[in-house]
């Protein structure tokens, strides 16, 4: 009888696999008809326009794991970029509540720190990013959005302080063009509260770092040239046509100050000819006309003659018509000519005077740092027939 039993025990460890196999096959097929239930739901909420409850469908069917990490990430920048942080912040915690790698937990903290930004939680993002030291890679961008959330409050003591504690790793980039871009701001702020010894200090320590910096050129000249240092101010100003010679109308009124005029117009004279051999701006040719005028109308209008023939621009010919209508003797041709001028003066007066050339912002107000792409020294004044 005990033989038997003996017999009967491999059907019962087949009968025992079977129910088994029965039990967990029931299982996922349960699972798997609740996931396409849930689907369809999603889809029905999205069919129905509701979208928030079908995102709430949605991100519950994205399991957190490994595999679908990067899915996860996808999701929540979709979320972020439509404006909806919050569903973003809910998707990055919830990685973070996970057993992921070390390395992907940093990432979505890193993620998880744009969310914050983006609804101006900027002391969390701080907090967050601080902490972010484990990959060199996570790292410096954790550093990078720290600089960026300082810029963005003007905090530049701050911001000067990551850059000189991450210095070796950063581009050059941000050790030189922002920092010096940064020690700008200090001095600005210093000026701003009448502290011009102290904003002279940062302008010298912005050339120190950026011997290049056209922004920290005309400033620290600028205050010079309004202190009396006429000659150091010069020395200054005078690099910026090597420098940066699409920048020249910014510096113009800079190097204007650096002379008594009318006393030294003729010295005035021959510095503006060197600035227009190195540069094709057009206010340099106005501003030559503007002197040469001061001596002989005529003189000015073959200068601005010449130069037109040099540089097609609306302005270089709204002024040859200002001068023609000053010349004109005839009262028809003087109307005609006039009224041609103020077209060409609505003409310029619609155009925009600067762009940015990182992201094509337009405006008619210098910026040393575009208010759209945030990029510092990339607008410039806007340059052809209806520019500088
Ligand atoms: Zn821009």
């Amino acid at each position: 009888m005990l033989e038997l039993l003996f017999l009967l025990l491999p059907l019962a460890v087949m009968y025992g696999w079977y129910i088994g196999f029965r039990y967990a096959r029931h299982g996922i097929e349960k699972e798997e008809s609740s996931r396409a239930q849930k689907i369809m739901s999603g889809v029905r909420f999205l069919l129905a326009n509701k979208k928030l409850k079908a995102s709430e469908v949605l991100v519950d069917l994205l399991h957190v794991d490994s595999e679908n990490f990067d899915a996860n990430l996808a999701l929540a920048e979709v979320y972020r970029t439509r404006g909806d942080a919050d569903k973003a912040v809910q998707i990055h915690t919830r990685l973070l509540n996970s057993s992921l790698p070390r390395i992907k937990l940093d990432l979505a903290s890193y993620e998880l720190a744009k969310d914050y930004i983006a609804v101006g939680l900027y002391d969390k993002a701080v907090e967050l990013l601080e902490d972010l030291r484990y990959d060199d890679e996570i790292r410096i961008k954790a550093v990078k959005l720290m600089i960026k959330i300082h810029q963005k409050l003007g905090d530049w003591d701050f911001a000067l302080d990551i850059i000189h504690r991450n210095e070796s790793s950063l581009a050059e980039k941000y050790t030189c063009i922002y920092r010096a871009q940064f020690l700008c701001e200090k001095a600005k702020e210093c000026q701003n509260l009448g502290k011009l010894p102290e904003a002279e200090v940062f302008l010298r320590k912005a050339l120190r770092v950026d011997g290049h910096c056209s922004r920290a050129i005309i400033m620290l000249s600028s205050m010079l040239a309004e202190a009396g240092s006429y000659d150091e101010a010069f020395s200054f100003i005078t690099q910026i046509p090597d420098y940066d010679p699409d920048i020249v109308m910014i510096a113009l009124p800079v190097l204007k100050k650096c002379f008594r005029l009318p006393a030294e117009n003729e010295r005035y004279i021959e510095v503006l000819k060197v600035w227009i051999e190195k540069s094709d701006s057009s206010s340099l040719v106005l501003e030559m006309a503007s002197v040469l005028e001061q001596y002989d109308l005529n003189r000015a209008s073959d200068f601005i003659l010449q130069n037109i023939k040099r540089k097609a621009s609306l302005r270089i010919f709204e002024r040859l018509m200002n001068y023609q209508i000053r010349s004109a003797r005839d009262s028809d041709a003087k109307e005609s000519l006039s009224m041609l001028q103020n077209l060409v003066s609505t003409e310029i007066a619609m155009h925009k005077t600067f762009v940015c050339r990182h992201c094509g912002f337009s405006s008619k107000t210098m910026f040393w740092n575009c208010p759209s792409c945030n990029e510092w020294n990339s607008v410039k004044p806007v340059k052809g027939l209806d520019g500088d």
